[in-house]
C-alpha cells in the first residue's frame, strides 16, 4: 500500500478485484462503536436535481463539475467508437477506453454520494428524506439523467447505515410547493422555478431550501405525533 489506511482499527479482511484493467483492494476494518456521535437533532434533506442535495441548515451540496465533464467525454467516445470497424484494432482500443471511462464515472459518483452521506450523518442523529418516486421521475425524460446522477437510492442506502435514524416523508406531501413561512400551497409552481415569492406572505423562497425545511418540519410533526 502506498497510502495509509483511512480508518484505524482491526483489519478484518481484504478483497482483490479487477475492473476495466484496474486492480483494486478493498480492506474491511472494524471500528469501535464510539467512532461517530452525531448531535441529537433532526435534519431535513432535499435530494435535488440542480444540486446534489440541500439540507434544512441551508447547506448546498453541489453536483460535481468533473462528473459532467466526464459525461461529455463519454458521449464523444461513444461517437468515436461507432465510427470504428467492429473487431478492428482501433475498435478494441476505443472499447477499452470506454470501459475505463465508465469506471471513472462510477467512482466519481460513489465518491460524491459517500462524502455527502458522511457529512449529513455527522450533522444530525435523525435524517429526514423525501421519498422520491424515482421510477415515476425516470419517465420524465428531462429529469431522468439528473435523477440518475443524484443517485437517490445510493444516498438512501448509505444513510441507512451511516445515520442513527432515517425517516422518509409521505411522497404526496408537497414539500416544494408549501411555503415554509405561512403554509400556503403554491399549486402552480413548476419545476423550472428555482425561486418564488409566496403570494400569501410575500416571503422570497429558494425552492430546494424551502423544501428541505418543510421536510424537517414534517418529520418533527411525524416524530412527535
Ligand atoms: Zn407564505
Amino acid at each position: 500500500m502506498t497510502e495509509p489506511l483511512r480508518f484505524q482499527g482491526k483489519v478484518m479482511s481484504a478483497r482483490i478485484s479487477e475492473r476495466a484493467s484496474y486492480w483494486f483492494v478493498s480492506i474491511q476494518v472494524q471500528l469501535t462503536e464510539s467512532e461517530r456521535q452525531a448531535p441529537e437533532r433532526i435534519l431535513g434533506v432535499d435530494v435535488g436535481v440542480t444540486a446534489l442535495a440541500v439540507d434544512s441548515d441551508g447547506a448546498v451540496f453541489e453536483n460535481q463539475k468533473h462528473l459532467a465533464a466526464a459525461q461529455r467525454k463519454l458521449r464523444r467516445l461513444n461517437r468515436w467508437l461507432s465510427r470504428k470497424q467492429t473487431g478492428s484494432k482501433n475498435w478494441s482500443k476505443a472499447k477499452r477506453k470506454l470501459a475505463r471511462l465508465h469506471l471513472r464515472i462510477a467512482n466519481l459518483r460513489a465518491d460524491a454520494t459517500h462524502k455527502l452521506t458522511t457529512r449529513l450523518a455527522d450533522k444530525a442523529s435523525v435524517i429526514v428524506l423525501e421519498t422520491l418516486n424515482v421510477a415515476g421521475m425516470l419517465k420524465n425524460h428531462k429529469l431522468s439523467r439528473a435523477i440518475a446522477d443524484a443517485a437517490f437510492s445510493d444516498i438512501v442506502c448509505q444513510l441507512s447505515y451511516k445515520a442513527q435514524q432515517v425517516v422518509r416523508t409521505d411522497p404526496f406531501y408537497p414539500s416544494s410547493k408549501t411555503c415554509n413561512g405561512c403554509g400556503w400551497v403554491n399549486r402552480d409552481l413548476t419545476l423550472a422555478e428555482r425561486t418564488w415569492i409566496c403570494p400569501n406572505c410575500q416571503r422570497a423562497l429558494d425552492r430546494d431550501q424551502n423544501a428541505a425545511r418543510n421536510i424537517r418540519d414534517e418529520a418533527m410533526r411525524l416524530v412527535s405525533a
